[in-house]
């Protein structure tokens, strides 16, 4: 029986987004736990759909598991310094605490940018590993989105990533980890380690592990066999503006031989399908127009995603570009969801359900070009967002998101929230009276997540391009610390380095 450190740190920042992510967010309930220390790690994880309770299920019985913390920022603007350091601090004081421990497991994102870190993981587990020193194994879990970097693979001994987009498999990649971690405890440390980087940025859209040839590059991924702890591969999360942003393939070996082969072996599968990584996006007026024409014979919704305001990567969840464009198409049967606004859902409860209201709804976080939608809405149906998700991306999770309200005006409905919740679950729609599988038209704040519970009970999905804070495209991104060399996106322009950038030595 091993004594074993475990704890999780998540955030994935897009460092477009105007506005910080503190503390105070990441100690709040949302579409996910609060900021949880100790004992209360396992009381609020097990049984979720995160990747640390993959790795307790399995660990538990076998070894002595340390819960040090556990949090998850979501996705969204770049991390306070005060955050950062509140919870590394907290976490590396706890493991400090708990020293000796023969491992470290933590569960990350891998795409943290804060005001004094480009590579956050990659701080956090240079600190761990100051805390453990030179012989401790650390194994670390990864969003598929992570921007892998040389630090964060140096002090780690082993990295597993989801395979799927839509991610389904988290638990499966915290069970993988205790897999892996089972080879470290018998064999040390690994010697052999390489990271390599694709010489391409992928849109998020272009990632869906559903579709190839994202399928079939997960496929390639291996845990401890053939002489590797892993062999991972990782899609990148364009909007986190660091050197190392993009997609990745990391390997962890026994030898640094079979480490490089195996690296440079699922490199070359990714580089080759590099014309391949693409979605079919449409503007909004034409995506409703393509909705309401199938819609009026099928006998399934057609979904439309909202993908550029998808607060799974930064939006804000509350522009307001599509709703208009249904609006003003006049269209019927329509369901939007989920659209963040405190103020409009506590309007609608101070009226009560059956009341009418003028108000202007959502469209004041920007970015430019997006306004407040004014109307007079009948709050349909009130509830107060806390329900419980039950659905393959995020189901098992005690959800508050604050007072929630159906808001209808003519043929379309708006599910708003009081804070930002991505339509990765069906259960959000079902608190508010809403059954999605009936409508006809079902506009989701979403880029790839979606596709695990509505595409299933969908006659079309259709991807529409209104404004939002996550742009599809990386070539529009004002990218500052970026390494010049890069396409910006598959067959894309390559990126020459940032504006004003300080002449580089020889
Ligand atoms: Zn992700």
């Amino acid at each position: 029986m091993a004594r074993i450190a475990i704890g999780g740190f998540h955030h994935e920042t897009n460092c477009f987004v105007d506005s910080r992510t503190d503390f105070a967010y990441f100690a709040s309930h949302r579409d996910r736990p609060p900021l949880v220390y100790g004992d209360d790690v396992v009381q609020w994880l097990t049984g979720t759909t995160f990747a640390i309770a993959g790795f307790m299920s399995d660990m538990n019985a076998r070894h002595d598991l340390v819960p040090l913390l556990w949090t998850s920022g979501g996705a969204g603007a770049m991390v306070t310094r005060d955050a950062f350091e509140r919870i590394v601090g907290s976490l590396v004081g706890r493991l400090s605490e708990a020293m000796p421990v023969d491992a470290v497991y933590l569960d990350l994102h891998g795409a943290m940018v804060t005001e004094d870190f480009e590579d956050g993981e990659g701080e956090l587990l240079r600190r761990v590993r100051a805390v453990v020193g030179p012989h401790t194994p650390v194994a670390v879990s990864l969003d598929y989105h992570s921007n892998v970097t040389p630090q964060m693979v140096d002090f780690s001994d082993a990295m597993i990533a989801y395979r799927t987009y839509p991610h389904v498999d988290r638990v499966e990649t915290g069970q993988f980890a205790a897999k892996a971690m089972e080879v470290l405890l018998s064999r040390g440390r690994p010697s052999g380690r390489a990271l390599r980087k694709a010489p391409f940025l992928i849109p998020l859209n272009g990632q869906c592990t559903l579709v190839e040839p994202s399928k079939g590059v997960v496929e390639l991924s291996r845990v401890a066999e053939e002489g590797l702890v892993n062999l991972s591969y990782l899609a990148g999360f364009p909007p986190s503006d660091l050197h190392w942003c993009g997609p990745s393939v990391v390997a962890h070996a026994w030898t640094q031989a079979d480490a490089e082969r195996a690296a440079d072996e699922m490199l070359r599968a990714i580089v080759a399908e590099e014309a391949n990584f693409a979605e079919v996006m449409v503007s909004p007026d034409e995506g409703v127009a393509r909705a309401i024409e199938v819609s009026r014979t099928a006998k399934r919704p057609v979904v439309l995603a909202d993908t550029q305001d998808n607060p799974g990567c930064g939006g804000t969840a509350d522009a307001t570009g599509l709703l208009k464009a249904l609006v003003s198409a006049d269209a019927q049967g329509a369901v939007v969801g989920f659209l963040c606004d405190a103020e409009a859902a506590k309007a609608a409860h101070a009226a009560g359900e059956g009341a009418k209201i003028q108000i202007a709804l959502g469209g004041r976080s920007g970015p430019a070009g997006v306004t407040p939608f004014e109307a007079t809405f009948t709050v349909t149906k009130l509830g107060d967002g806390k329900f419980n998700s039950d659905g393959a991306v995020s189901g098992g999770r005690k959800i508050d998101v604050g007072p929630m309200a159906l808001l209808t005006l003519g043929g379309v409905s708006v599910v708003v929230t009081s804070k930002r919740l991505q339509a990765y679950d069906q259960a959000g729609f079902r608190h508010v009276g809403i059954e999605p599988s009936k409508q006809k038209i079902l506009a989701l704040k979403s880029t790839c997540h979606y596709r695990a519970e509505f595409e299933p009970i969908a006659q079309e999905v259709i991807v529409v391009l209104a404004p939002g804070y996550y742009l599809a495209d990386p070539t529009l991104y004002p990218f500052k610390k970026l390494r010049a060399g890069v396409r910006l996106k598959p067959l894309g322009p390559t990126f020459s380095g940032p504006p004003n950038a300080p002449a580089r030595l020889p």
